[in-house]
């Protein structure tokens, strides 16, 4: 049996009725969350960084192994609705992020614009604008922190 995207069903369905197919739609591809993020200890407030895990091709901002990134990256996340609930630090233009607080989808997202390269024309996207955990020294990190994601 294939499962298929219902029409617009990041509009007519709450996150806990998506099929895995759906689930996996909403991502925009924007790769925010493969950027290294630093926590304040003690306020546990985020900073990204434009250092990128170093499975992320920084030009497309695409996995260049998903389905091995748990094997190579032991801490990647597979995001589920249940861990969304505890994850405080996915970006605010995040797909699923928004529909979990109630929002919709941005105007900008693929699914509204029918094209994936709308993402990275409004500036959401972290290609382009990363560089690879592998390509600098990891004492430097708090040089690389940025403020354009949002
Ligand atoms: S931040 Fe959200 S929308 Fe962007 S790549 Fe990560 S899971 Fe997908």
């Amino acid at each position: 049996m294939s499962i298929e995207l219902r029409p617009q069903f990041w509009k007519k369905y709450p996150l806990d009725q998506l099929n895995q197919a759906e689930w996996e739609a909403l991502c925009d591809g924007c790769g925010l969350c493969c950027l290294v993020k630093l926590e304040d200890e003690d306020t546990q407030e985020v900073a990204y960084t434009m250092v990128s895990c170093k499975l992320l091709d920084c030009k497309t901002a695409a996995c260049t192994d998903y389905p091995n990134r748990a094997t190579q990256v032991p801490d990647c996340i597979q995001l589920t609705q249940k861990k969304l609930q505890t994850i405080h630090w996915l970006p605010p233009s995040c797909a699923y992020r928004r529909l979990n607080e109630g929002k919709k989808l941005p105007s900008w997202h693929y699914l509204n614009t029918g094209s994936r390269d709308s993402v990275m024309k409004a500036k959401k996207s972290a290609a382009g604008r990363c560089i690879s955990e592998v390509d600098i020294n990891e004492d430097d990190i708090e040089d690389y922190v940025v403020r354009w994601v949002r």
